[in-house]
């Protein structure tokens, strides 16, 4: 928690507030020891933070996303809110031109749009958090309208900004009826484009649910990412075919973020091309344009342009980059910088996994050989570098 500027997967993240009285079940603040932090507490200055975020090693100006706010706070509570607009405000005064996303379930007003719509550089995306989850014990903001309020004042107020819905956790029993589902995507009718996925299962915050009383449809095998089984995925996507919204459905939320902009997306997802299956023709054309793997020597000198390691292991393989022991950090800014996905050996993509945890997935023997000869392909391709 004490890390103010780190680096994820949608972007480079700006945390100089921690904590949060919305008590959402399913938090990651569980997994980091913070959920008993109700009041948001300022770390540093911002305007010490803004400088720290600028002057990052692995800032680039106008490239590099940035996240306000996503790890231990909402960057749209009263008290936090007046820090997130003087971040944008100051990136913008410098004419910084990078993707901004700013998730958040909380009050959006019309001045907080006006607002943002007075920015001219920095190119901002607000993403609302919305589950259509109506148990209180797993999220007590279902208790009102908070939320649907706030997506439809946001998209009603949009024109440089980008409004997207985040909708996720989906969890089977907690949001998967049909009912549930097609309101969600009712709400989701009026925004830019909506981001759907699953929920981290890990043991501090299913054991909290646990206490509460709800049931977790997961056993006791946590899991690093995201769990949403792939029947789940196939109804999501079926019912956003049945509800006939024209509004565009994604699995990442780089690649709504992306699409909403006009703009490749800046983690190479186009090399999992499973996930593309549902995105709009003219955002498959923009990745498809944009996607190319880096040669070797690209590679290094990203590498070195970061300050890293430049004898890491390495393999350029077809739609990833195999690494070993970067560190999860490192490879997300390398993957920013290349628009490339950068995967470690040791935590491998499965063939239709979509990037989640292989519970509710069943790998194929090709699948399960890929992964098993990978680090074996790494080690050949060290003993061979010499371009
Ligand atoms: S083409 Fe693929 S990688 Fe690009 S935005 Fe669409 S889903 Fe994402």
């Amino acid at each position: 928690m004490a890390q103010i500027v780190t680096n994820r997967k949608s972007g480079l993240s700006l945390n100089h507030i921690i904590g949060c009285p919305l008590d959402c079940g399913y938090c990651v603040r569980h997994f980091w020891g913070n959920f008993e932090q109700k009041i948001p507490q300022l770390l540093i200055p911002t305007e010490d933070a803004v400088e720290m975020l600028l002057t990052h090693r692995e800032f680039r100006p106008h490239t590099t996303p940035v996240q306000l706010f996503n790890k231990a706070t909402d960057p749209m509570l009263p008290g936090v809110k007046p820090h997130t607009f003087a971040v944008l405000e100051e990136m913008d005064r410098r004419g910084l031109s990078n993707l901004v996303l700013v998730i958040t379930r909380f009050h959006v007003t019309a001045d907080d749009m006006a607002r943002l719509e007075r920015l001219r550089h920095v190119r901002p995306t607000l993403l609302f958090t919305y589950s259509g989850i109506e148990d209180a014990r797993i999220e007590p903001i279902a208790k009102s309208t908070t939320t649907v309020d706030s997506i439809l004042n946001a998209a009603r107020h949009r024109e440089r900004s980008r409004v997207i819905l985040y909708w996720r956790p989906i969890v089977p029993g907690w949001n998967d009826t049909p009912e549930t589902m097609a309101g969600v995507l009712e709400v989701g009718r009026h925004v830019n484009a909506i981001v759907f996925t699953g929920y981290y299962h890990k043991e501090e915050n299913a054991g909290h649910l646990r206490d509460l009383g709800v049931e977790v449809p997961y056993g006791t095998g946590w899991e690093r990412r995201k769990v949403l089984p792939a029947e789940v995925d196939a109804r999501v996507v079926q019912a956003w075919k049945d509800s006939g919204i024209a509004t565009p459905l994604f699995r990442k939320a780089s690649c709504g973020v992306t699409y909403a902009h006009r703009e490749a997306d800046y983690n190479g997802h186009l090399g999992v091309p499973e996930l593309c299956d549902i995105c709009p023709a003219a955002q498959l054309a923009r990745c498809t344009d944009a996607h190319r793997a880096p040669t070797r020597a690209e590679f290094r000198a990203a590498l070195e342009s970061f300050g890293y390691d430049e004898t890491t292991p390495f393999l350029v393989e077809d739609g990833h980059v195999l690494t070993h022991a970067l560190g999860e950090q490192r490879r997300y800014a390398l993957q920013h910088a290349l628009g490339y996905q950068i995967w470690e050996v040791d935590h491998p993509h499965l063939h239709a996994a979509h990037g989640r945890a292989l519970q509710g997935y069943e790998p194929g023997e090709d699948d399960l050989r890929v992964l098993a000869d990978a680090r074996d392909r790494l080690t050949e391709s060290a003993r061979y570098d010499d371009d």
